[in-house]
């Protein structure tokens, strides 16, 4: 089971990968956005970063819900919202467990992704980061209840969903201004979700 701890190492390997990545997201975001969404993506989670030790210590849903805060307040385009939505829908979801156990954590991201679209009023098939995060949380939870197996499933599949995203023509988000034009290309926010599960899986592999 996940501690707070473990989280909170999640989030710092995501701190990690959006920096990494930060060109690549920024490249796909300036083909069919405003070539932000490195920026966004790396200042956001460098702020978690600093914030997730010291949010541990009050517990899961403590973490989840000062770096769901810290999202929204340091992230100026629609992802900070919706990214930030996520993790406060999350915490509530936590409540007050110690720890999240396969099943439980599966619970949260089904809690997450439901505020994602409620927030974002969006479906899967409109070429947003649900994209990418509807995939990833059916294969997860269909792979049973080890933990690395399951995050492991649910990084492929949010890493698929990402490359099928390209063929999809964008209806909500600066994206869908572009209309049919925004074909051919994959979505900036489906890619950086298929990081944050490839974070969770390398933190619990
Ligand atoms: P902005 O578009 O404000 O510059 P970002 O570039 O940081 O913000 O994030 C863009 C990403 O946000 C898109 O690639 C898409 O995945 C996601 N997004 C935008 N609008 C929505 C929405 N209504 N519902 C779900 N996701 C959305
Ligand atoms: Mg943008
Ligand atoms: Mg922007």
């Amino acid at each position: 089971a996940l501690t707070a701890t473990d989280l909170a190492a999640w989030l710092h390997r995501c701190a990690a990968l959006m920096e990494a990545h930060a060109e690549e997201l920024t490249s796909l975001d300036a083909a069919i956005g405003d070539a932000d969404h490195g920026a966004n993506m790396s200042r956001g989670f460098r702020a978690v970063d600093g914030i997730a030790d010291d949010a541990a210590a009050g517990g899961p849903a403590a973490l989840l819900k000062k770096a769901g805060m810290t999202l929204v307040s340091t992230v100026g385009g629609a992802s900070g919202p919706l990214y930030g939505t996520l993790l406060l829908r999350m915490a509530s979801a936590a409540g007050d467990a110690e720890s999240l156990d396969a099943a439980a954590l599966g619970e949260a991201f089904a809690a997450g992704v439901q505020g994602v679209a409620d927030r974002g009023k969006a479906s899967p098939g409109e070429k947003t980061m649900l994209d990418a995060w509807t995939p990833a949380l059916e294969a997860y939870r269909g792979a049973g209840d080890d933990l690395a197996a399951a995050a492991t499933a649910g990084a492929a599949a949010a890493a698929q969903g990402r490359e099928d995203t390209a063929p999809l023509t964008a209806t909500k988000g600066r994206a869908s201004y572009l209309g049919e034009r925004s074909v051919g290309h994959i979505d900036p926010g489906a890619a950086s979700t298929a990081l944050l599960w490839q974070a969770l899986a390398e933190t619990v592999t």
